[in-house]
Protein backbone atom coordinates (compact mmCIF):
# COMPACT_ATOMS: atom_id res chain seq x y z
CA UNK A 1 0.00 0.00 0.00
CA UNK A 2 1.22 3.66 -0.89
CA UNK A 3 2.00 5.48 2.09
CA UNK A 4 0.16 9.18 2.52
CA UNK A 5 2.20 11.93 2.43
CA UNK A 6 2.01 13.72 5.77
CA UNK A 7 0.17 17.03 6.04
CA UNK A 8 2.11 19.94 7.26
CA UNK A 9 0.45 19.68 10.59
CA UNK A 10 1.17 16.32 10.89
CA UNK A 11 4.60 17.19 10.22
CA UNK A 12 5.38 19.66 12.73
CA UNK A 13 4.19 17.11 15.08
CA UNK A 14 6.57 14.39 14.69
CA UNK A 15 9.11 16.86 14.42
CA UNK A 16 8.04 17.92 18.25
CA UNK A 17 8.12 14.43 18.77
CA UNK A 18 11.24 12.96 17.41
CA UNK A 19 13.28 16.18 18.69
CA UNK A 20 12.16 15.10 22.49
CA UNK A 21 10.27 18.71 22.36
CA UNK A 22 6.58 16.50 23.02
CA UNK A 23 6.73 12.83 25.23
CA UNK A 24 3.21 12.81 23.56
CA UNK A 25 0.44 15.42 22.04
CA UNK A 26 -2.97 16.27 23.35
CA UNK A 27 -4.74 18.37 20.72
CA UNK A 28 -8.29 19.90 21.83
CA UNK A 29 -11.97 19.99 20.15
CA UNK A 30 -13.21 23.46 21.54
CA UNK A 31 -16.64 24.04 20.08
CA UNK A 32 -18.72 27.11 21.30
CA UNK A 33 -21.71 25.36 22.58
CA UNK A 34 -23.98 28.23 20.43
CA UNK A 35 -25.30 25.40 17.84
CA UNK A 36 -25.31 22.02 16.49
CA UNK A 37 -21.99 21.26 15.48
CA UNK A 38 -21.94 21.33 11.27
CA UNK A 39 -19.61 19.49 8.70
CA UNK A 40 -16.94 22.05 9.05
CA UNK A 41 -16.47 20.93 12.48
CA UNK A 42 -16.42 17.38 11.56
CA UNK A 43 -13.06 18.70 9.52
CA UNK A 44 -11.65 19.93 12.85
CA UNK A 45 -12.91 16.99 15.04
CA UNK A 46 -11.30 14.33 12.55
CA UNK A 47 -7.86 16.42 12.22
CA UNK A 48 -7.63 16.96 16.00
CA UNK A 49 -8.67 13.27 17.15
CA UNK A 50 -6.86 12.07 14.24
CA UNK A 51 -3.79 13.79 15.13
CA UNK A 52 -3.72 12.20 18.13
CA UNK A 53 -4.71 8.58 16.61
CA UNK A 54 -1.85 8.53 14.13
CA UNK A 55 0.59 9.71 16.96
CA UNK A 56 -0.59 7.90 20.63
CA UNK A 57 -1.64 11.14 21.62
CA UNK A 58 -4.90 12.45 23.34
CA UNK A 59 -7.60 14.72 22.58
CA UNK A 60 -9.89 16.86 25.11
CA UNK A 61 -13.63 17.69 24.35
CA UNK A 62 -13.49 21.61 25.25
CA UNK A 63 -16.40 23.98 25.40
CA UNK A 64 -15.60 27.19 25.04
CA UNK A 65 -18.17 28.54 26.92
CA UNK A 66 -17.23 32.41 27.62
CA UNK A 67 -19.86 34.11 26.37
CA UNK A 68 -23.32 33.65 28.51
CA UNK A 69 -25.41 34.91 26.24
CA UNK A 70 -25.22 32.48 23.51
CA UNK A 71 -25.04 29.34 24.98
CA UNK A 72 -26.93 26.78 26.06
CA UNK A 73 -26.62 22.93 27.76
CA UNK A 74 -29.09 22.19 24.88
CA UNK A 75 -25.80 22.61 22.44
CA UNK A 76 -23.76 20.66 24.77
CA UNK A 77 -25.64 17.55 24.71
CA UNK A 78 -25.92 17.25 20.91
CA UNK A 79 -22.01 17.94 20.62
CA UNK A 80 -21.15 15.46 22.64
CA UNK A 81 -23.79 13.31 20.87
CA UNK A 82 -22.58 13.77 17.32
CA UNK A 83 -18.78 13.41 18.34
CA UNK A 84 -19.05 10.11 19.44
CA UNK A 85 -21.16 9.35 16.93
CA UNK A 86 -18.49 10.07 14.47
CA UNK A 87 -16.63 7.21 16.17
CA UNK A 88 -14.16 9.53 18.40
CA UNK A 89 -13.67 9.28 21.99
CA UNK A 90 -12.49 12.29 24.08
CA UNK A 91 -9.69 11.99 26.97
CA UNK A 92 -11.63 14.50 29.44
CA UNK A 93 -14.05 16.82 29.10
CA UNK A 94 -13.91 20.43 29.86
CA UNK A 95 -15.52 23.77 30.12
CA UNK A 96 -13.61 26.66 29.38
CA UNK A 97 -16.06 28.15 32.15
CA UNK A 98 -14.21 26.07 35.24
CA UNK A 99 -11.34 28.29 34.22
CA UNK A 100 -12.96 31.54 35.18
CA UNK A 101 -10.98 31.46 38.44
CA UNK A 102 -7.98 30.78 36.94
CA UNK A 103 -8.34 32.99 34.11
CA UNK A 104 -9.45 35.84 36.94
CA UNK A 105 -6.00 35.01 38.52
CA UNK A 106 -4.44 35.78 35.18
CA UNK A 107 -5.71 38.91 34.47
CA UNK A 108 -4.69 40.35 37.92
CA UNK A 109 -1.41 39.03 37.49
CA UNK A 110 -1.27 41.26 34.15
CA UNK A 111 -2.57 44.05 36.25
CA UNK A 112 0.36 43.46 38.61
CA UNK A 113 3.03 43.20 35.99
CA UNK A 114 1.60 46.36 34.47
CA UNK A 115 0.37 44.91 31.58
CA UNK A 116 -3.69 45.40 31.93
CA UNK A 117 -5.69 48.57 32.96
CA UNK A 118 -8.87 49.14 33.45
CA UNK A 119 -10.49 51.74 30.61
CA UNK A 120 -13.38 53.71 31.30
CA UNK A 121 -13.73 54.64 27.40
CA UNK A 122 -16.99 53.90 25.82
CA UNK A 123 -17.25 51.71 22.77
CA UNK A 124 -17.11 54.65 20.07
CA UNK A 125 -13.82 56.27 22.15
CA UNK A 126 -12.42 52.55 22.24
CA UNK A 127 -13.25 52.53 18.28
CA UNK A 128 -11.27 55.91 18.01
CA UNK A 129 -8.44 54.70 20.12
CA UNK A 130 -7.79 51.83 17.60
CA UNK A 131 -6.77 53.68 14.82
CA UNK A 132 -6.80 51.76 11.07
CA UNK A 133 -4.53 49.34 9.51
CA UNK A 134 -2.36 51.85 8.06
CA UNK A 135 -2.60 54.38 10.79
CA UNK A 136 -1.16 53.67 14.52
CA UNK A 137 -3.84 54.19 17.09
CA UNK A 138 -3.62 56.17 20.09
CA UNK A 139 -3.37 56.00 23.95
CA UNK A 140 -5.96 55.68 26.16
CA UNK A 141 -6.27 58.49 29.08
CA UNK A 142 -7.03 55.45 31.38
CA UNK A 143 -3.89 53.78 30.02
CA UNK A 144 -1.52 55.01 33.05
CA UNK A 145 -3.92 54.04 35.99
CA UNK A 146 -1.49 52.89 38.80
CA UNK A 147 -1.43 49.37 39.20
CA UNK A 148 -3.49 49.88 42.61
CA UNK A 149 -6.14 51.95 41.10
CA UNK A 150 -6.62 49.23 38.31
CA UNK A 151 -6.86 45.93 41.16
CA UNK A 152 -9.63 48.22 42.93
CA UNK A 153 -11.42 48.84 39.97
CA UNK A 154 -10.97 45.28 38.08
CA UNK A 155 -12.00 44.19 41.69
CA UNK A 156 -15.20 46.11 41.63
CA UNK A 157 -16.15 45.30 38.63
CA UNK A 158 -16.30 41.62 39.54
CA UNK A 159 -17.99 42.79 42.60
CA UNK A 160 -20.71 44.37 39.91
CA UNK A 161 -20.12 47.91 41.16
CA UNK A 162 -20.07 48.95 37.40
CA UNK A 163 -22.34 49.09 34.30
CA UNK A 164 -22.08 47.37 31.84
CA UNK A 165 -20.20 49.05 29.30
CA UNK A 166 -18.75 51.71 31.57
CA UNK A 167 -15.90 49.88 31.82
CA UNK A 168 -13.37 47.00 30.45
CA UNK A 169 -10.01 45.99 31.58
CA UNK A 170 -7.33 45.95 28.61
CA UNK A 171 -4.10 44.62 27.64
CA UNK A 172 -1.52 47.07 27.69
CA UNK A 173 0.43 46.01 24.82
CA UNK A 174 1.22 48.78 21.44
CA UNK A 175 -1.24 51.37 19.95
CA UNK A 176 1.20 51.58 17.20
CA UNK A 177 1.06 47.59 16.31
CA UNK A 178 0.65 46.82 12.82
CA UNK A 179 -1.21 43.92 14.09
CA UNK A 180 -4.72 45.74 15.09
CA UNK A 181 -5.61 42.86 17.79
CA UNK A 182 -2.32 43.87 19.37
CA UNK A 183 -3.72 47.33 20.25
CA UNK A 184 -4.47 46.96 23.71
CA UNK A 185 -6.81 44.66 23.18
CA UNK A 186 -10.06 44.16 25.99
CA UNK A 187 -9.84 40.93 27.67
CA UNK A 188 -12.90 41.52 30.28
CA UNK A 189 -15.83 43.05 29.68
CA UNK A 190 -19.22 43.37 32.40
CA UNK A 191 -22.05 41.32 31.18
CA UNK A 192 -24.61 40.72 33.90
CA UNK A 193 -25.83 37.75 32.52
CA UNK A 194 -26.25 34.33 33.88
CA UNK A 195 -23.93 31.82 32.91
CA UNK A 196 -25.45 28.56 31.96
CA UNK A 197 -23.40 26.40 34.15
CA UNK A 198 -21.69 29.37 36.47
CA UNK A 199 -25.25 30.77 37.00
CA UNK A 200 -24.92 34.40 38.37
CA UNK A 201 -21.44 34.08 39.75
CA UNK A 202 -20.02 36.32 37.40
CA UNK A 203 -20.72 39.49 35.96
CA UNK A 204 -17.51 39.90 34.34
CA UNK A 205 -16.28 37.66 31.31
CA UNK A 206 -12.94 37.04 29.35
CA UNK A 207 -12.59 36.97 25.99
CA UNK A 208 -11.86 35.04 23.50
CA UNK A 209 -8.11 35.78 22.86
CA UNK A 210 -7.50 35.83 26.92
CA UNK A 211 -9.70 32.26 27.42
CA UNK A 212 -8.84 30.59 24.80
CA UNK A 213 -5.12 30.13 24.58
CA UNK A 214 -4.93 30.39 28.49
CA UNK A 215 -7.78 27.00 28.45
CA UNK A 216 -5.07 25.27 26.18
CA UNK A 217 -2.22 26.07 28.12
CA UNK A 218 -3.83 25.00 31.78
CA UNK A 219 -4.60 22.02 30.09
CA UNK A 220 -0.90 21.43 28.43
CA UNK A 221 -2.21 21.33 25.08
CA UNK A 222 0.90 20.57 22.72
CA UNK A 223 -1.14 21.78 18.95
CA UNK A 224 -3.87 24.09 19.18
CA UNK A 225 -5.20 23.83 15.87
CA UNK A 226 -7.54 26.18 14.33
CA UNK A 227 -8.74 27.98 11.02
CA UNK A 228 -6.96 30.68 9.52
CA UNK A 229 -9.30 33.42 10.22
CA UNK A 230 -7.10 33.18 14.23
CA UNK A 231 -3.47 33.62 12.18
CA UNK A 232 -3.53 37.27 13.23
CA UNK A 233 -4.41 36.15 16.95
CA UNK A 234 -1.74 34.05 17.66
CA UNK A 235 0.51 36.99 18.32
CA UNK A 236 -1.60 37.66 21.14
CA UNK A 237 -1.82 33.83 21.89
CA UNK A 238 2.18 34.05 22.49
CA UNK A 239 1.96 37.31 24.37
CA UNK A 240 -0.37 36.02 26.82
CA UNK A 241 1.42 32.65 27.24
CA UNK A 242 5.15 34.71 27.51
CA UNK A 243 3.95 36.99 30.10
CA UNK A 244 1.91 34.79 32.24
CA UNK A 245 4.45 32.17 32.20
CA UNK A 246 2.58 29.59 31.54
CA UNK A 247 2.57 26.52 29.78
CA UNK A 248 3.91 26.95 26.06
CA UNK A 249 1.05 26.00 23.67
CA UNK A 250 1.50 26.39 19.64
CA UNK A 251 -1.47 27.57 17.54
CA UNK A 252 -1.20 26.52 13.73
CA UNK A 253 -3.60 27.17 11.68
CA UNK A 254 -5.46 25.44 8.51
CA UNK A 255 -8.22 26.48 5.87
CA UNK A 256 -11.73 26.04 6.60
CA UNK A 257 -14.06 23.63 4.92
CA UNK A 258 -16.18 25.39 2.23
CA UNK A 259 -18.84 23.02 0.98
CA UNK A 260 -20.94 24.40 -1.89
CA UNK A 261 -24.69 25.21 -1.61
CA UNK A 262 -23.79 24.86 1.67
CA UNK A 263 -23.71 27.14 5.33
CA UNK A 264 -21.16 26.74 7.49
CA UNK A 265 -21.70 29.09 10.30
CA UNK A 266 -23.80 27.95 13.81
CA UNK A 267 -25.26 31.91 13.54
CA UNK A 268 -26.33 31.37 10.58
CA UNK A 269 -27.63 28.06 10.68
CA UNK A 270 -29.54 29.01 13.77
CA UNK A 271 -31.54 31.90 11.95
CA UNK A 272 -32.76 29.27 9.28
CA UNK A 273 -33.94 27.13 12.62
CA UNK A 274 -35.23 29.85 14.10
CA UNK A 275 -36.87 31.67 11.28
CA UNK A 276 -38.72 28.34 10.28
CA UNK A 277 -36.94 27.98 6.77
CA UNK A 278 -35.96 24.49 8.34
CA UNK A 279 -37.21 22.57 10.88
CA UNK A 280 -35.13 22.21 12.93
CA UNK A 281 -31.62 21.73 13.83
CA UNK A 282 -31.80 18.14 12.26
CA UNK A 283 -33.22 18.94 9.01
CA UNK A 284 -32.00 16.52 6.74
CA UNK A 285 -30.95 19.47 4.75
CA UNK A 286 -29.35 21.04 7.45
CA UNK A 287 -25.37 20.78 6.75
CA UNK A 288 -25.41 19.39 10.51
CA UNK A 289 -23.91 16.47 11.88
CA UNK A 290 -27.03 15.85 13.20
CA UNK A 291 -29.35 16.64 10.00
CA UNK A 292 -26.77 14.53 7.91
CA UNK A 293 -27.03 11.35 10.36
CA UNK A 294 -30.89 11.77 9.79
CA UNK A 295 -30.28 12.10 5.84
CA UNK A 296 -28.78 8.87 6.07
CA UNK A 297 -25.12 9.61 6.46
CA UNK A 298 -22.69 7.12 7.97
CA UNK A 299 -20.08 8.61 10.36
CA UNK A 300 -17.55 6.43 7.87
CA UNK A 301 -18.60 8.76 4.86
CA UNK A 302 -18.12 11.80 6.70
CA UNK A 303 -15.04 10.64 7.87
CA UNK A 304 -13.49 9.36 4.43
CA UNK A 305 -14.74 12.99 3.32
CA UNK A 306 -13.10 14.83 5.72
CA UNK A 307 -9.48 12.45 5.26
CA UNK A 308 -9.69 12.53 1.14
CA UNK A 309 -9.90 16.60 1.44
CA UNK A 310 -7.21 16.84 3.51
CA UNK A 311 -5.50 19.71 5.50
CA UNK A 312 -4.81 22.84 3.53
CA UNK A 313 -3.19 26.12 4.65
CA UNK A 314 -5.17 28.34 2.10
CA UNK A 315 -9.09 28.70 1.92
CA UNK A 316 -10.76 26.97 -1.15
CA UNK A 317 -14.55 25.68 -1.63
CA UNK A 318 -14.77 22.23 -1.85
CA UNK A 319 -17.30 20.84 -4.58
CA UNK A 320 -20.74 19.55 -2.67
CA UNK A 321 -20.77 16.59 -4.90
CA UNK A 322 -17.52 14.86 -3.14
CA UNK A 323 -19.42 14.64 0.07
CA UNK A 324 -22.21 12.78 -2.31
CA UNK A 325 -19.21 9.81 -3.47
CA UNK A 326 -18.23 9.16 0.08
CA UNK A 327 -21.99 8.38 1.03
CA UNK A 328 -22.81 6.67 -2.01
CA UNK A 329 -19.49 4.29 -2.36
CA UNK A 330 -20.34 3.54 1.64
CA UNK A 331 -24.07 2.78 0.93
CA UNK A 332 -23.64 0.78 -1.93
CA UNK A 333 -21.47 -1.54 0.58
CA UNK A 334 -23.56 -1.81 3.20
CA UNK A 335 -27.45 -1.19 1.98
CA UNK A 336 -29.92 -3.63 1.44
CA UNK A 337 -31.79 -3.77 -2.12
CA UNK A 338 -35.40 -3.17 -2.09
CA UNK A 339 -38.31 -1.83 -4.53
CA UNK A 340 -40.72 1.24 -3.92
CA UNK A 341 -42.62 2.32 -6.86
CA UNK A 342 -43.74 6.02 -7.05
CA UNK A 343 -45.41 6.71 -9.94
CA UNK A 344 -47.61 3.62 -10.35
CA UNK A 345 -48.95 1.56 -13.34
CA UNK A 346 -51.37 -1.46 -12.57
CA UNK A 347 -50.33 -4.59 -14.43
CA UNK A 348 -52.40 -7.62 -14.68
CA UNK A 349 -50.46 -10.93 -14.86
CA UNK A 350 -53.39 -12.08 -16.66
CA UNK A 351 -52.10 -16.05 -16.63
CA UNK A 352 -51.38 -15.64 -12.97
CA UNK A 353 -53.71 -17.91 -10.90
CA UNK A 354 -56.36 -14.96 -9.21
CA UNK A 355 -55.92 -15.03 -5.15
CA UNK A 356 -52.57 -16.73 -5.32
CA UNK A 357 -49.22 -15.54 -3.72
CA UNK A 358 -45.73 -16.93 -4.28
CA UNK A 359 -42.82 -15.98 -2.79
CA UNK A 360 -39.30 -14.64 -4.29
CA UNK A 361 -36.27 -14.36 -2.72
CA UNK A 362 -34.57 -11.84 -3.33
CA UNK A 363 -30.73 -11.12 -2.06
CA UNK A 364 -30.23 -8.30 0.42
CA UNK A 365 -27.22 -7.04 -1.19
CA UNK A 366 -24.89 -8.54 -3.96
CA UNK A 367 -22.11 -6.75 -2.64
CA UNK A 368 -22.42 -8.29 0.57
CA UNK A 369 -22.56 -12.01 0.73
CA UNK A 370 -23.48 -12.08 3.86
CA UNK A 371 -26.15 -10.01 3.99
CA UNK A 372 -29.07 -12.66 3.68
CA UNK A 373 -31.84 -12.64 1.45
CA UNK A 374 -36.03 -11.70 2.00
CA UNK A 375 -39.36 -12.89 0.46
CA UNK A 376 -41.20 -10.79 -1.45
CA UNK A 377 -45.18 -11.76 -2.60
CA UNK A 378 -45.46 -11.75 -6.36
CA UNK A 379 -49.03 -11.96 -7.17
CA UNK A 380 -51.78 -11.45 -10.12
CA UNK A 381 -51.45 -7.93 -9.89
CA UNK A 382 -48.48 -5.58 -9.31
CA UNK A 383 -47.74 -1.64 -9.81
CA UNK A 384 -44.53 -0.94 -11.87
CA UNK A 385 -43.72 2.74 -12.39
CA UNK A 386 -45.00 4.44 -15.40
CA UNK A 387 -41.67 5.35 -17.18
CA UNK A 388 -41.00 1.87 -17.34
CA UNK A 389 -43.17 0.99 -20.00
CA UNK A 390 -43.64 3.31 -23.24
CA UNK A 391 -46.14 3.00 -25.95
CA UNK A 392 -44.16 4.28 -28.93
CA UNK A 393 -40.91 3.15 -27.46
CA UNK A 394 -37.12 3.33 -29.52
CA UNK A 395 -35.47 0.18 -30.88
CA UNK A 396 -33.01 0.23 -27.95
CA UNK A 397 -35.48 0.78 -24.84
CA UNK A 398 -35.34 -2.28 -22.72
CA UNK A 399 -38.10 -1.97 -20.52
CA UNK A 400 -41.88 -2.66 -21.46
CA UNK A 401 -43.37 -1.79 -24.48
CA UNK A 402 -46.41 -3.33 -26.90
CA UNK A 403 -45.61 -7.10 -27.47
CA UNK A 404 -41.62 -6.93 -25.51
CA UNK A 405 -41.17 -8.52 -22.31
CA UNK A 406 -38.96 -7.61 -19.21
CA UNK A 407 -37.91 -9.30 -16.36
CA UNK A 408 -39.58 -8.12 -12.69
CA UNK A 409 -36.68 -7.92 -10.31
CA UNK A 410 -36.08 -11.38 -8.29
CA UNK A 411 -39.31 -12.58 -10.66
CA UNK A 412 -40.53 -13.49 -13.58
CA UNK A 413 -40.11 -12.49 -17.39
CA UNK A 414 -43.40 -11.07 -18.68
CA UNK A 415 -44.78 -9.79 -21.91
CA UNK A 416 -46.92 -7.33 -22.54
CA UNK A 417 -50.03 -8.19 -24.38
CA UNK A 418 -53.02 -5.02 -24.19
CA UNK A 419 -52.89 -1.81 -23.03
CA UNK A 420 -56.00 -0.45 -21.06
CA UNK A 421 -56.40 3.17 -21.79
CA UNK A 422 -58.56 5.64 -20.34
CA UNK A 423 -61.17 7.91 -22.19
CA UNK A 424 -58.30 10.70 -22.16
CA UNK A 425 -56.38 8.25 -24.23
CA UNK A 426 -53.76 7.30 -21.11
CA UNK A 427 -52.70 4.10 -20.27
CA UNK A 428 -54.13 2.91 -16.76
CA UNK A 429 -53.68 -0.56 -16.96
CA UNK A 430 -51.13 -3.55 -18.90
CA UNK A 431 -52.31 -7.04 -19.08
CA UNK A 432 -49.38 -9.15 -19.35
CA UNK A 433 -48.49 -12.59 -19.22
CA UNK A 434 -45.40 -14.18 -17.27
CA UNK A 435 -43.51 -16.95 -19.27
CA UNK A 436 -43.33 -20.20 -17.45
CA UNK A 437 -39.98 -21.25 -15.70
CA UNK A 438 -38.09 -17.83 -16.14
CA UNK A 439 -38.44 -17.08 -12.52
CA UNK A 440 -34.89 -15.74 -11.50
CA UNK A 441 -32.59 -17.94 -10.33
CA UNK A 442 -33.65 -20.69 -11.72
CA UNK A 443 -34.62 -19.42 -15.34
CA UNK A 444 -34.75 -22.60 -17.97
CA UNK A 445 -37.08 -20.66 -20.67
CA UNK A 446 -34.61 -19.88 -22.89
CA UNK A 447 -35.76 -16.29 -23.21
CA UNK A 448 -33.79 -13.77 -24.21
CA UNK A 449 -34.27 -10.10 -21.82
CA UNK A 450 -32.56 -7.45 -21.32
CA UNK A 451 -33.99 -4.96 -18.62
CA UNK A 452 -35.38 -5.74 -15.34
CA UNK A 453 -37.45 -3.26 -13.62
CA UNK A 454 -38.69 -3.21 -9.98
CA UNK A 455 -42.46 -3.34 -9.12
CA UNK A 456 -44.54 -4.12 -6.09
CA UNK A 457 -48.16 -6.35 -5.29
CA UNK A 458 -50.73 -4.23 -5.76
CA UNK A 459 -52.49 -5.52 -2.13
CA UNK A 460 -49.62 -6.50 -0.97
CA UNK A 461 -47.37 -3.53 -0.42
CA UNK A 462 -46.65 -0.50 2.15
CA UNK A 463 -47.68 2.85 1.51
CA UNK A 464 -44.60 5.33 1.63
CA UNK A 465 -44.02 9.05 1.79
CA UNK A 466 -40.50 9.60 0.35
CA UNK A 467 -38.77 12.69 1.00
CA UNK A 468 -36.57 13.65 -1.27
CA UNK A 469 -34.14 16.88 -1.24
CA UNK A 470 -32.06 18.95 -3.32
CA UNK A 471 -29.83 21.87 -1.83
CA UNK A 472 -30.83 24.32 0.44
CA UNK A 473 -29.02 26.78 -1.02
CA UNK A 474 -29.07 28.20 -5.35
CA UNK A 475 -25.78 30.09 -5.43
CA UNK A 476 -22.49 27.85 -4.77
CA UNK A 477 -20.85 30.36 -2.96
CA UNK A 478 -23.08 30.85 0.34
CA UNK A 479 -20.54 32.65 2.29
CA UNK A 480 -19.80 35.04 -0.36
CA UNK A 481 -23.17 36.19 -1.26
CA UNK A 482 -23.30 39.98 -1.05
CA UNK A 483 -26.38 40.27 -0.12
CA UNK A 484 -29.09 38.35 2.79
CA UNK A 485 -28.16 34.41 2.44
CA UNK A 486 -32.07 33.83 2.95
CA UNK A 487 -32.72 35.35 -0.74
CA UNK A 488 -30.69 32.53 -2.04
CA UNK A 489 -32.93 29.72 0.00
CA UNK A 490 -34.05 27.26 -2.92
CA UNK A 491 -37.31 27.34 -2.64
CA UNK A 492 -37.92 23.88 -3.68
CA UNK A 493 -35.16 21.91 -1.72
CA UNK A 494 -38.02 19.43 -0.29
CA UNK A 495 -40.37 17.42 -2.63
CA UNK A 496 -42.59 14.85 -0.95
CA UNK A 497 -43.85 11.58 -2.93
CA UNK A 498 -46.29 8.90 -2.27
CA UNK A 499 -44.91 5.78 -2.78
CA UNK A 500 -45.73 1.91 -2.10
CA UNK A 501 -43.04 -0.65 -1.14
CA UNK A 502 -42.44 -4.05 -0.79
CA UNK A 503 -43.50 -5.25 2.80
CA UNK A 504 -40.10 -5.92 4.56
CA UNK A 505 -40.22 -1.85 4.74
CA UNK A 506 -42.61 -2.23 7.69
CA UNK A 507 -39.72 -3.60 9.65
CA UNK A 508 -37.49 -0.84 8.52
CA UNK A 509 -35.28 0.62 11.30
CA UNK A 510 -33.52 4.43 12.05
CA UNK A 511 -30.57 3.19 11.50
CA UNK A 512 -31.20 0.73 8.37
CA UNK A 513 -29.82 1.75 5.48
CA UNK A 514 -31.66 1.06 2.15
CA UNK A 515 -31.03 1.41 -1.44
CA UNK A 516 -34.35 1.81 -3.13
CA UNK A 517 -34.02 0.09 -6.28
CA UNK A 518 -32.84 2.60 -9.62
CA UNK A 519 -34.53 5.33 -7.23
CA UNK A 520 -31.45 6.03 -4.80
CA UNK A 521 -30.43 5.45 -0.78
CA UNK A 522 -33.08 5.72 1.98
CA UNK A 523 -33.47 5.61 5.40
CA UNK A 524 -36.59 5.81 7.99
CA UNK A 525 -37.03 9.51 9.44
CA UNK A 526 -37.58 9.70 13.11
CA UNK A 527 -40.67 11.37 11.93
CA UNK A 528 -42.27 7.76 11.07
CA UNK A 529 -45.32 6.22 13.08
CA UNK A 530 -47.13 2.81 11.96
CA UNK A 531 -49.51 4.37 9.92
CA UNK A 532 -47.25 6.93 8.31
CA UNK A 533 -44.07 5.39 7.29
CA UNK A 534 -41.93 8.03 6.17
CA UNK A 535 -37.93 7.84 4.64
CA UNK A 536 -35.89 11.18 3.70
CA UNK A 537 -33.37 10.27 0.06
CA UNK A 538 -30.03 10.29 1.49
CA UNK A 539 -28.90 10.60 -1.89
CA UNK A 540 -29.91 9.37 -5.65
CA UNK A 541 -28.74 6.99 -7.51
CA UNK A 542 -26.96 9.99 -9.92
CA UNK A 543 -26.84 13.12 -9.39
CA UNK A 544 -29.46 13.96 -7.04
CA UNK A 545 -29.27 17.55 -7.61
CA UNK A 546 -31.46 18.85 -10.63
CA UNK A 547 -29.30 20.56 -12.98
P1 LIG B 1 -19.33 28.82 13.62
O1 LIG B 1 -19.14 30.16 12.98
O2 LIG B 1 -20.00 27.85 12.75
O3 LIG B 1 -19.96 28.95 14.96
P2 LIG B 1 -16.88 28.63 14.93
O4 LIG B 1 -15.50 28.52 14.41
O5 LIG B 1 -17.26 29.87 15.62
O6 LIG B 1 -17.86 28.26 13.77
P3 LIG B 1 -16.54 26.90 17.12
O7 LIG B 1 -17.59 26.25 17.91
O8 LIG B 1 -15.72 27.95 17.75
O9 LIG B 1 -17.25 27.42 15.84
O10 LIG B 1 -15.61 25.82 16.43
C1 LIG B 1 -14.96 24.77 17.08
C2 LIG B 1 -13.80 24.35 16.23
O11 LIG B 1 -14.26 23.98 14.94
C3 LIG B 1 -12.83 25.49 16.05
O12 LIG B 1 -11.53 25.00 16.27
C4 LIG B 1 -13.05 25.94 14.65
O13 LIG B 1 -11.90 26.45 14.09
C5 LIG B 1 -13.50 24.65 13.96
N1 LIG B 1 -14.33 24.94 12.80
C6 LIG B 1 -15.46 25.66 12.74
N2 LIG B 1 -15.91 25.76 11.48
C7 LIG B 1 -15.04 25.08 10.71
C8 LIG B 1 -14.94 24.83 9.30
N3 LIG B 1 -15.84 25.29 8.44
N4 LIG B 1 -13.91 24.08 8.87
C9 LIG B 1 -13.00 23.61 9.73
N5 LIG B 1 -13.02 23.82 11.05
C10 LIG B 1 -14.02 24.55 11.55
MG1 LIG C 1 -15.72 30.18 17.66
MG1 LIG D 1 -19.08 31.21 15.53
Amino acid sequence: EKEKSLNFIEEIVENDLSSGKHKSILTRFPPEPNGYLHIGHAKSICLNFGLAESYGGKTNLRFDDTNPVTEDTEYVDSIKEDVKWLGFDWASEHYASDYFDTLYEYAEKLINLGLAYVDDSNSEELAAQKGTPTTPGTNSPFRDRSIEENLTLFREMREGKHEEGSKALRAKIDMASTNMLMRDPIIYRIKFAKHHRTGDKWCIYPMYDLAHGQSDSIEEITHSVCTLEFVAHRELYDWFIAKLEIFPSKQYEFARLNLGYTLMSKRKLRLLVEENHVNGWDDPRMPTISGLRRRGYTPKSIRDFCDRIGIAKRDNMIDASLLEFFIKDHLNKISSRVMAVTDPLKVTITNFPEGQTEDCEIDNNPEDENSGSRMVPFDREIFIEKSDFLEEAPKKYFRLKPGGVVRLKGAYIIQCDDIVKDENGEVIELKCSFIENSKSGQDTSGVKCKGVIHWVSQKNNVPLELRVYDRLFKEEDVAGYDGDFRDILNENSLEVLKAYGEPSLKDAKLDDKFQFIRKGYYVLDKDSTENQIIFNQTVGMRDSWKK
